[in-house]
Order: structure tokens, then sequence, then C-alpha cells
């Protein structure tokens, strides 16, 4: 096992990966910013080093900074959490070659998974159902027209590169189709400083639905069930809940087998998320994300399992110890992403908490950095914390999840606490009935 693990991040995630640490009696050290010299991953780190200024380029961007972190305090293995390096094989490969272990997948699975284009032909190849679409890159040189009428309009020109929901453009028919070709390749080439495009048929009324893998590397794997994360705005998920409302036993034993299997044959290491969009009964695959994901303790509520520690064991050349037959989903799980934002128009409101009361009892987890007194930087993103609730059923999960709304006080900044309360009364989402387009037609009629 390690002795000293070096927390590549900061806010909530990087308490979280300091709890997984601590319970496995395993040393800490956080890294930060300047901005971030009062962060409580900080305060409660065995060690910590300020890597630079607050902008994330200059800091938890920083690869020779974080090096030089590793190298003064000997931490023996970095957790990048997710957002920031998590995903950069570049940074992955660099530490391998200091003799520092990357808490995550190999560069090469993380480099084909993070460019859409190869992920996507690399999940076809797997026996993973994919979004139809162009077969590959669809290059300057290339008639895009002919390949958008053979996949049908509307189409959805993508970013190989893309992430965040940039450098995705709709086209509804063939006369939009070169206008967002050529936004979509602006943005990417800006965002990413690749402008490699692909499309796919554009899907009308699908759910987000995600399945939770984790694998040892050594070609064992198994599927932690799923996660409906369809409550989007701009493509970035709001709320997201286990099990998904409308997968049944046998649909979501068939979708996680295929997972399972793909990964296993893969020989994926470490945590993992399949991304799918789910309409009529069928799954397409859109991409994969080879890290933890925000939206993990929604899993964790429901199988008991510490995605952390299972992250950190098999890092450390630890084999996978449980079997499919072993993981058990019990009850219900919501979880929503608290951001300091208005909740209205969400612009971000950033600034000092001068009360703080986060809601507790059975059932309730609050996974969150801020504390009464602290003051929230402008420079990151706005998560100040994540409220989940796990419940019997789905039933009593939502009634506890409008229990804990009601108690948690964050002042004087604004939340998106406000925005969650009028959801828990919808009708809809009593019903579990919404999909991707759902949250932003409802916030255009209200
Ligand atoms: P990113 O990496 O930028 O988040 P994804 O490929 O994961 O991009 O897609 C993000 C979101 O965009 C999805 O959850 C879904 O809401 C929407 N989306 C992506 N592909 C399609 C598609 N083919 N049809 C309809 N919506 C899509």
């Amino acid at each position: 096992m390690f002795s000293k693990i070096l927390i590549a991040n900061r806010g909530e995630i990087a308490l979280r990966i300091l709890r997984a640490c601590k319970e496995l009696g395993i040393s800490t050290v956080a890294v930060h910013s300047t901005a971030d010299a009062n962060a409580m991953h900080v305060r409660l780190a065995d060690e910590s080093v300020c890597i630079g200024p607050p902008a994330a380029r200059d800091s938890y961007l920083n690869i020779p900074q974080l090096l030089a972190a590793c190298e003064i305090t000997g931490a023996d293995a970095v957790h990048p959490g997710y957002g920031f390096l998590s995903e950069n094989a570049k940074f992955a490969e660099i530490l391998e070659a200091h003799n520092i272990v990357f808490i995550g997948p190999t560069s090469e699975h993380i480099r084909i998974m993070g460019d859409k284009i190869q992920a996507k032909q690399t999940a076809k190849d797997l026996g993973i159902p994919v979004v139809p679409g162009s077969d590959g890159a669809v290059t300057p040189q290339d008639d895009a027209h002919a390949i958008a009428r053979e996949i049908g309009y509307p189409v959805l020109v993508k970013a190989a590169a893309g992430g965040g929901g940039r450098g995705m453009k709709v086209a509804k028919t063939e006369a939009d189709l070169d206008n967002a070709l050529s936004t979509a390749r602006s943005e990417a080439k800006a965002a990413f400083g690749d402008d490699a495009l692909y499309m796919e048929k554009y899907l009308g009324q699908p759910r987000h639905i995600e399945i939770q893998v984790l694998g040892d590397g050594k070609g064992n794997a198994v599927h932690l069930g799923e996660r409906d994360c369809s409550l989007q705005r701009r493509h970035q998920k709001v709320l997201e809940e286990a099990p998904s409302p409308c997968l049944n036993k046998e649909q979501r034993e068939k979708i996680g087998e295929i997972v399972a299997s793909a990964m296993r044959k893969l020989k994926y290491r470490g945590v993992g998320t399949i991304e799918f969009l789910y309409e009529n009964g069928e799954f397409y695959f859109i991409e994969m994300n080879t890290r933890l994901q925000v939206e993990h303790p929604v899993t964790e509520m429901i199988t008991g399992i510490d995605l952390v520690n299972e992250q950190i064991r098999i890092a450390a050349g630890g084999t996978l110890d449980m079997t499919q037959e072993d993981i058990t989903f019990e009850g219900h799980a919501i979880e929503c992403r608290i951001n300091a934002e208005d909740p209205r128009t969400f612009a971000p409101s950033p600034g000092t908490i001068t009360y703080y009361h986060p809601p507790g009892g059975l059932g309730v987890r609050v996974d969150s950095g801020v504390y009464q007194g602290y003051k929230i930087p402008p420079y990151y993103d706005s998560l100040i914390g994540k409220l989940i609730v796990h419940g019997r059923n789905r039933v009593e999960c939502m009634m506890r999840l409008r229990r804990c709304l009601d108690e948690f006080v964050v002042d004087e900044i604004k939340t998106t606490i406000p925005l969650f309360r009028d959801l828990v009364d919808n009708q809809d989402i009593a019903n579990g009935q919404y999909d991707i387009h759902w949250l932003e037609k409802y916030l255009e009629a209200k």
C-alpha cells in the first residue's frame, strides 16, 4: 500500500479523497493555489504545498509544480480527482517516468477515450452499442452533406476533443449544416486546440444513463449499475439518481454485462464511466470517462462500495476482490449539485459564507469543502457541495431530499438550493418522467 498520496485537486473532491486516505491510514499531501490557502482539505491534510497563483493553468494544471510537490514531500502516488489533470495522459506518463503512481487507468486508455472518435470506434469494437453517425472524423475534404444525409437529420456535430458540452452544434436541416460545422470547428480549435469533428444522429428525447465500472487492469471487471443524469442544463448535469426510474432489473443486467465484459477485454484499470443516451429502449454510447465522477456518491449509496478506496487499492496493485454476484443494489439515491450561483440566472455568486448549516440524519450525506466563514474564490467552478440522500425506495428518498433542502442553510451567498426545492415538488420529477431537455424547457417556462 502507498504511504503518502498527493491530492492534485481542490474543493469537495479533494476532501473526499482525503477521507478515503485517512481511513486507509495513508498520509496526505494537499496542494493548493494561493487563493485556496484556507481550504478545508488543506487544513485537514498532513502536509500542504502551495503550487502557484489562483489561475488553474498556473497551479492545479501546472505539472512541473506538482512534480516538485511530490519530490519535496516524498509522495508515492497522486490522486487527480476529476477535472484538472484527471484525464491528461501526459500527466500520467510523466508521473510514471518519475516512479510516482497515477491513481487511474493506463495513459494509453486515457488517450484512447479522450479522443471521442477513437473512443467510439473502440467501444464499437468491444461490442458496445453506439450512436449512429459518421465513420470517424469528418474532414473539410469529406462531403459532409452526403454523410449527414446518410445519417438522417437532425444531426449533431461534435468535437473529437470535446468536453463540458463545448464544440457541439445541432444541424436540424441541410441548411444549418455548413454553419454548424464551421462554428463547431472554430469552437473546438479555441477550446481544445484540436478541430477534429465527427457527426452523429441527434436523438430527440433521450435520457442520459451511465454505467459505473471498476476493473483491476488484470482482466477482472464489474459494473456497479447505472446513474440517471438526464437532468441537465447546457449539457451539464444538475441532479443525478440511481437506479434510473426507467430501467428494470433485466435491462440493467443486460447493459451492465455488455459494459463489464468490454472492460474485461480491455483490461481496464480503476474506475470508469460509460455514458449512454437511452431512447425507445435502446442504449447508445456517447463517451467514456476514465476517472472518478462528480456523481459517484449515488452509486456508493446504493452499493455500499467506497469507490475511492477501490481506486487506491487497485492503483497499489490490488486485485478486484468482488465478483458481479457480490454487488447488490439497495434502495434509491439522489444527488443535488449545490452551486454558488443565482438559482434563476445561474450567474456565479462567489463571496463569504456567513452562516452554514448542512442537513443531517439517516441516509443523508453532504460532500462539501466549505464551512462558516469560508470565502468562495471566484477563480474556479461554482460547485460548493453535493447533497446526497438515500432512501429505501424512490418515494422515501424524495421525501428525505425535500426535508434536507429545507434544512440546508448557506448564507449570504446565492446557491442553487431553491431550484432543487422547486424540482422536488414537480410532478414530472416525482414521476421520474424527464429527458435531457426537460430542465431547460422547465427553466424557460418559469
Ligand atoms: P461532453 O464530453 O462535452 O460532456 P458528451 O458526448 O458527453 O459531451 O455529451 C454531453 C451531453 O450532450 C449529453 O449528456 C446529451 O445531453 C447531449 N448529447 C450528446 N450527444 C448527443 C446526441 N447524439 N443526441 C442528442 N444529445 C446528445
